[in-house]
């Protein structure tokens, strides 16, 4: 295991000597006055988006810190958590040489990520009861082991890990630890974005995707240190966040009572989801769940699947995964949705 956290060392060297794109709006930044812009070759006619938008986000960033009790430069903003992601694994692994670690069952993009990067995937599962396996993730840490994948709350078992866990790793490890909070507005347990500052080799992802009902407008956060956050600026495309996003992602932040009546409700409908499915002969375990989603297991899921298509009611079938066979994940919909689906349920023989 490497000795200690070095951020310059962990960069790949090509990022490291990396002069970034200047694009005109990095030049000028703009204080208000009234100017004319001559400089990045636009139509002139105002029709809303005929300007490129601000490269890094300033005034979404502002109310961002302001919410999360964070600075600007903590914050790095992309075209969903997702492109988020790769700039992490473009920024930090060597194509064909590192490895990052992840912790199936879980979200697939990493995978899909390391892949697209060459950069070698070592899976270690949860254990039973999907929390990380500690000791042997740090069996499998190497040389090159630039990053290790947590997702709290889980995709798909719904649990947020434990605090003691996640720590070991954040202590142990000389990588980064990537965790993925996609789910954290719908969870009782504090997000890590409080840690910050404690340690250095932590990066949160969060999204707009779920509780903040934005997943058509593309917005995924990254909050690490500043360090961290000026490399991933290096290599992100300049105009990765477009004008209509910023606006819309803008209306939703200021309206944070919304946010919060929705997931009330999304909490009610699934634990009211929850008690009908314990109730049922061919279901055998109903996991407990951080996140607007459950996870189930069936008697028998692909069949299951199949009966709830037939009754125009589409589920994540998620038996490929491992310690999920015969599984569905279901997401909680609105209460009309919750009810039909508990009344398909309850037809169920
Ligand atoms: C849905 C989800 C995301 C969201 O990704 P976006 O690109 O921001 O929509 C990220 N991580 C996990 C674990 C998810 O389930």
């Amino acid at each position: 295991m490497k000795s200690k956290f070095n951020i310059t060392s962990l960069v790949r060297e090509s990022v490291r000597n990396l002069k970034p794109y200047s694009s005109a709006r990095d030049e000028y930044v703009s204080d208000g006055s009234a100017m004319i812009f001559l400089d990045a070759n636009e139509n002139p006619f105002e029709n809303g988006v005929n300007r490129y938008p601000d490269p890094y986000q300033r005034r979404l960033k502002g109310v961002l810190a302001q919410q999360k009790h964070t600075s600007e430069k903590n914050i790095l903003l992309g075209n969903g958590s997702d492109e988020v992601l790769d700039l992490i694994f473009r920024a930090f692994c060597e194509p064909n040489e590192d490895n990052v670690i992840t912790l199936p069952p879980t979200y697939g993009m990493y995978k899909v990520l390391a892949g697209i990067n060459a950069v070698e995937n070592r899976e270690v599962l949860l254990t039973k009861d999907f929390e990380p396996n500690v000791a042997e993730i740090l069996n499998n840490v190497g040389d090159k082991t630039k990053l290790i994948f947590i997702c709290s709350p889980n995709n798909p078992t719904g649990n947020a890990f434990s605090k003691e866990k996640i720590q070991q790793l954040l202590e142990a490890f000389d990588g980064l630890v990537v965790i993925d909070e996609a789910y954290i507005d719908f969870c009782q347990k504090e997000s890590w974005l409080n840690s910050l500052n404690k340690y250095h080799n932590l990066v949160v992802t969060q999204t707009l995707s779920k509780a903040y009902g934005m997943a058509g407008i593309r917005l995924g956060i990254c909050y690490a240190s500043e360090e961290i956050i000026t490399v991933l600026n290096k290599i992100k495309p300049p105009y990765n966040v477009n004008q209509l996003t910023q606006q819309r992602a803008m209306d939703c932040l200021l309206n944070q009572a919304r946010v919060q009546d929705e997931v009330e409700i999304i909490l009610e409908e699934r634990n009211s989801l929850i008690e009908v499915l314990q109730t049922l002969d061919f279901v055998e375990e109903t996991y407990n769940t951080d996140a607007n989603f459950v996870l189930v297991r069936m008697d028998d899921a692909n069949r299951r699947y199949q009966e709830f298509l037939d009754q125009h009611v589409v589920v994540r079938n998620r038996s490929g995964q491992p310690l999920c066979e015969n599984t569905l994940r279901f997401t909680v919909g609105t209460p009309e949705e919750n009810k039909k689906l508990k009344a398909i349920l309850k037809e169920m023989k």
